[in-house]
């Protein structure tokens, strides 16, 4: 007898197995560990043409300029509401629970070794423009290259009818191509799953006792990510999309599965986008719009967990912030969520922002280090997962017609 899985329950497999095998023959992950290797780079590879050619396409066929400038500020907007909503939660359990305040932490990392390369909020914005398009593309230079594709797609729309034509066939040929090998990507992931997750647990030897001194902070994040992902989000799909939540939950598995195994955004657009547009319905025109802006910007478990961070060293530090410094804190947790890539650990090298803002030593940064990886996972789930509830009710507002059924 034959028995065929679906790929989700392929992907829950590959993960207890290696959850499993990772704590009780972590030896295995000497040999496996190339799976995950192979599958990671296999979705770098094809995340900078998947943006481009995508996101060009999709504002290539945008009626003229003014559709464009509409949905962008629409989608912007969106993404700074959830994202405050989410600060805004985490801001409220720290202040309940206090997992800081009289704790005994040592600092045992020593936190020069960190690598403090974010560079100030001007110089991301300065860096949006690329000096050289051609090496943002080879680099994957996120934002710029999301600037590059919007200026061509904008700019295609104001062609000629014959040149207009002839660019968006080709860049639409050229995104099924680029589809054509995702699928191909999506195919393989649980065995590039199951190669990272063995990785990740079975280098992890002190997991107890890291969990143990940790645990309070780590219990506010979790708990702030909660409420926001399986409360106000889908309370917002409900109410002002109009989407039924645990659907789209559902239709949302394998992304989001790939999003706590990889911790990486950026890494799970390809299957966020293929989910969005199969399984939801959503057009193309509209998830390679509000997509890939979402993997780069748009963090609201990054920045919830900032917040819940900063305030955690505070009170480890002894140090009260007033009402005024926590608002400060909030609102540099947004820069600081936006500014960071979607790539692993790109939330803990731009908590500098949020530090620096409030005057907090930077030394804080070694007493959340440790937890730091495996906080990541959850944190970069509920970040697509943000994405994936905005682009609907964005898909729903513009009269798509997505879960017809629902
Ligand atoms: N890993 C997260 C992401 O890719 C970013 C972060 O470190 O918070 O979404």
């Amino acid at each position: 007898m034959k028995i065929k899985l679906s790929l989700p329950v392929q992907i829950l497999i590959a993960l207890l197995l290696a959850i499993i095998l990772g704590i009780v023959l972590p030896v295995v992950a000497d040999y496996t560990s190339w799976m995950g290797t192979i599958f990671l780079r296999a979705l770098k590879m094809i995340v900078a043409p998947l943006i481009f050619t995508s996101l060009t396409c999709g504002v290539g066929r945008l009626q003229g300029g003014k559709d464009f400038g509409r949905l962008g500020l629409k989608t912007l907007s969106w993404y700074f509401f959830t994202s405050f909503v989410a600060i805004f939660t985490g801001l409220l359990f720290v202040n309940l629970v206090k997992p800081g305040v009289d704790a005994d932490l040592a600092l045992t990392t020593p936190v020069n070794e960190i690598a403090m390369t974010s560079g100030s909020l001007s110089d991301n914005m300065i860096r949006i423009v690329p000096d050289n398009m051609f090496r943002a593309l080879v680099e994957t230079d996120m934002l710029a290259i999301i600037f590059i594709s919007m200026l061509f797609g904008y700019f295609i729309t104001r062609m000629s009818d014959n040149n207009r034509n002839m660019l968006n066939n080709f860049f639409e040929a050229a995104n099924e191509l680029i589809m054509k090998v995702t699928d191909f990507i999506i195919l393989v992931s649980p065995f590039g799953i199951f190669g990272i997750v063995i990785k990740i647990v079975a280098s992890q030897e002190n997991l107890g006792e890291l969990v143990y001194r940790l645990g309070l902070y780590m219990l506010v994040v979790f708990t702030g990510l909660f409420v926001h992902s399986l409360i106000t989000l889908p309370a917002l799909l409900r109410f002002v999309g109009k989407v039924n939540p645990v659907k789209h939950m559902k239709a949302m598995v394998t992304p989001l599965l790939t999003a706590f195994s990889t911790s990486s955004s950026n890494a799970t657009l390809p299957l966020t986008m293929a989910a969005m547009e199969k399984n939801a319905g959503v057009s193309v025109k509209l998830s390679s719009f509000t997509l890939p802006l979402g993997a780069t910007i748009n963090m609201n478990g990054t920045a919830l967990y900032e917040i819940v961070a900063a305030l955690f060293i505070a009170q480890a530090y002894g140090i009260d912030l007033t009402i005024g410094q926590q608002l400060i804190a909030a609102f540099s947790a947004l820069m600081a969520a936006i500014g960071a890539a979607g790539i692993p650990m790109a939330g803990m090298v731009t908590m500098g922002i949020v530090l620096t803002a409030v005057g907090l030593p930077l030394e804080g940064l070694g007493l959340i280090l440790a937890v730091d990886r495996i906080l990541d996972m959850f944190r970069t789930t509920v970040n697509v997962w943000g994405d994936m509830v905005v682009c609907a009710i964005i898909a729903k507002s513009e009269g798509e017609n997505i879960y017809p059924e629902s």
